[in-house]
């Protein structure tokens, strides 16, 4: 009986890579070692992305002696919806469960322009923002690329039943994208890809806090995917406080990066700036942006604050964050406030896990 029990466990552990996980090179170098011909991976990226098939057993144009040995080696990742929320503006928010417990958010926004999903990129977050309950109970592993993609995969398939598509992505749910680097540069590439999601590199977005050499690296990748700056405050006292990265990559340093960014790419950068009410909200934070952003290409986002129980940051008011924008349109700086979407679902970044999984945020 013992044994049994202790077989049954090993075998739950056993954890087979994502097929998600595979750029097409990467399947077309699969399907060589087993003696298949390149465009067998043509065939399956065509039965995950555009019929979307939830099993190799339906890939019914491969042998089925591929199929077989497809499903020995691979697993197409799904997400188990553990719950899911509508907002009264059609916002729609996700909490999944992956294969070991863990669970994530991905968010579905509807604009006049298209279907934004927000993804998430790791399970808990280590960069420690004062302000973000991503960041609660710290980090408990990357996802894996697949896992990213198969998030968009279960949303296009719930637009599917509408009749609609994931016309973009943001990449600015839980998790620090650029601490996963490598996995998120191959979910970028298989969402991006003509045979994949085929999501264009202008309609995807890139956000981090701030982790300077993956900048570099980033810049010099060569994509035409839109880019974005945790940024926060003005001055580097004042960005320690809010987070704690800007030890490790000082606001200075991180200026310079971005600089490179915009000169490597041509592209223009946004900074998200969280209004935290009487800490970064007052006209002279303002003025003290308009000296750092000075002659660069960008463009700034304002984000009113989004309460966080566990945090104590309270809103700032509506007078002092419209002239806040003023103040940077009077500089000839780009700015737009945030609109908020779907805030009676908890739709800030990890609100819903942390408030439906306390045990894996504390
Ligand atoms: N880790 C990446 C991706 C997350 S993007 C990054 O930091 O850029 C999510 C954005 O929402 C970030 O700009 C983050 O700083 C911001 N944010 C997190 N918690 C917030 C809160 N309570 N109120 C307003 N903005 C918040």
């Amino acid at each position: 009986m013992e044994k049994t029990i202790e077989h049954t466990s090993q075998q739950a552990e056993i954890y087979l890579p994502s097929i998600y996980s595979l750029t097409l090179e990467q399947l077309q170098a699969w399907m060589a070692e087993q003696g298949e011909k390149p465009f067998r991976a043509v065939q399956v990226y065509e039965w995950l992305y555009e019929k979307r098939v939830t099993s190799f057993a339906e890939m019914t144009n491969l042998p089925k002696s591929l199929r077989e040995k497809l499903a020995t080696q691979f697993t197409i990742t799904t997400l188990k919806t553990l719950v899911q929320q509508t907002s009264k503006d059609g916002t729609m928010k996700f909490l999944f469960e992956l294969h070991d417990g863990y669970s994530i958010e991905t968010v579905l926004m509807r604009h006049d322009y298209g279907n934004s999903i927000c993804v998430t990129t790791q399970v808990g977050c280590r960069i420690g923002c004062t302000f973000c309950a991503s960041t609660l109970g710290g980090l408990k592993r990357h996802l894996e690329a697949g896992e990213i993609v198969a998030q968009v995969v279960k949303v296009q398939k719930v637009l599917d039943e509408q009749g609609e598509r994931v016309d973009s992505i943001v990449v600015m749910g839980i998790g620090e994208p650029f601490d996963n680097y490598d996995e998120l540069i191959k979910f970028l590439k298989i969402v991006n890809h003509p045979k994949g999601l085929h999501i264009g590199a202008r309609h995807i977005t890139v956000s981090t806090s701030g982790i300077i050499p993956k900048i570099y690296q980033f810049a010099d990748e060569g994509t035409q995917i839109n880019f974005a700056i945790s940024l926060h405050a003005p001055t580097t006292e004042l960005r320690t406080k809010l987070m704690p990265i800007n030890k490790a990559y000082p606001l200075p340093k991180l200026m310079e990066a971005v600089r490179y960014y915009v000169e490597k790419t041509g592209r223009r950068v946004t900074f998200e700036y969280g209004l935290f009410g009487g800490v970064n909200d007052q006209i002279e934070h303002a003025e003290q942006l308009v000296e750092l952003l000075k002659g660069l290409k960008c463009h700034v986002n304002l984000i009113p604050v989004n309460y966080v129980p566990e945090r104590n940051y309270v809103r700032t008011p509506r007078e002092q964050i419209f002239a806040f924008e003023r103040t940077l349109k009077k500089h000839g700086i780009n700015v737009t406030i945030r609109r908020e979407q779907g805030h009676d679902i908890d739709a800030a970044c990890g609100q819903l896990r942390a408030k439906e999984r306390k045990e894996e945020t504390r």
